[in-house]
């Protein structure tokens, strides 16, 4: 028996469950030459999912009505007719919410369950480490004694930013959605200071107060009020590495925002985006990066384990509530 997730409906605002359909199958799945059987491990959910349920064009093509979403996975090959995976092997890749599927190997990477727990091959280890590694550095050009502020601090992302930012010498201040996360900021990876936004009064005062030497590097996740907060905080010569916007995803309308250029031009302050696989050619220099600091106690992390292939899609639109600490991974 097989399980699928498919896209039903492309949601209008917040996503909801009636936007997902799943279906069983009876099925025996045969392989042919070259091809393997996996079986479904871990599910990652990221915020990303959301545009590419919607119809907009964008960097990725979006999902297609009725059929299965995918995002990153790690699974199990259970049969195999491919002479480069082995019955017992884990795999990680982008593969479809699906219980069990058949693939031919392409963009499969084995990953060593032995060295790292499987789950961080999608967390710490991976697409969202490298988000953060390669994010910092590449744009941010950190140098020790400036002063890092993240948003969305609390989550898979923002929590290793702010650990690569101390190990690099920074004072990291991180920004996130309760008073719980703003300790775990503090207390399990070493953020200086943090502000919580949902009880922030003023947070343009709020982090004026926590960067007294002003803002050098912005690492923004969520986009909206908080990034326009931060804007208002940036010294000469600041970067901002613009990540990601999840306050504005679930939006009808083209969200309202201050004009960011005067603070541009004022401050010959430099923002971009982008996306991690601009990076591709560094992948595998950062993956050692943070492989070793992992293993030398440097990097810490911290996962919101779901249980159960039909708590994916909930898992998923939780996302948008706050409801992770770290990595949203879903355990088969
Ligand atoms: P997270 O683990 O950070 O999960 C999302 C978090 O966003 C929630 O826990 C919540 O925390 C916060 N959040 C939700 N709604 C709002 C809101 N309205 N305002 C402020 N914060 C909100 O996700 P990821 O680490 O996977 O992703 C973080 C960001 O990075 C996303 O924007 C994502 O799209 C982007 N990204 C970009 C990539 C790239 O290549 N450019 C690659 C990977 C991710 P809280 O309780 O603090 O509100």
């Amino acid at each position: 028996m097989i399980k699928t997730i498919l896209l039903k409906n492309r949601p209008e605002g917040t996503p909801s469950m009636s936007d997902f359909e799943f279906i069983t199958e009876e099925s025996d799945l045969n392989i042919k030459e070259g091809e393997l059987l996996l079986e479904t491990t871990y599910v990652s959910v990221d915020p990303y999912l959301r545009g590419r349920m919607s119809a907009a064009k964008s960097y990725v093509p979006s999902f297609e009505l009725n059929k299965p979403i995918q995002s990153g996975v790690i699974a199990k090959v259970i049969a195999s007719k491919n002479k480069n995976f082995a019955v017992g092997d884990f795999v990680s890749g982008m593969l479809a919410w699906k219980t069990k599927q058949v693939s031919n190997g392409d963009g499969l990477l084995k990953v060593d369950g032995s060295k790292a727990p499987l789950s961080t091959y999608l967390g710490v280890l991976g697409m969202t480490g490298l988000t953060a590694y390669l994010g910092l550095e590449q744009i941010g050009k950190p140098k020790a004694g400036e002063t890092l502020v993240v948003s969305g601090a609390a989550g898979a992302v923002g929590s290793v930013v702010g650990q690569i930012g101390k190990i690099l010498g920074l004072t990291v201040i991180g920004i996130a959605g309760t008073d719980e996360k703003i300790e775990m900021l503090k207390n399990k990876f070493g953020f200086d200071a943090g502000i919580n936004y949902n009880t922030s009064k003023d947070m343009k005062a709020d982090i004026a107060k926590a960067a007294p030497n002003g803002v050098d590097i912005y690492f923004d996740n969520v986009g909206g009020p908080i990034s326009d907060a931060v804007l208002f905080n940036i010294n000469r010569f600041a970067r901002m590495i613009i990540c990601g916007a999840i306050s504005v995803y679930n939006n009808k309308e083209l969200p309202k925002s201050i004009s960011v250029q005067p603070f541009l031009v004022k401050n010959s302050a430099l923002m971009q985006g982008f996306i991690v696989s601009n990076y591709a050619d560094k992948f595998p220099e950062a993956m050692k990066q943070l492989s070793t600091w992992l293993a030398d106690g440097k990097l810490t992390y911290t996962e919101t384990i779901v249980d159960g292939f039909d708590n994916i899609p909930q898992a998923f639109i939780d996302l948008f509530e706050g409801k992770n600490k770290g990595k949203m991974i879903v355990k088969i």
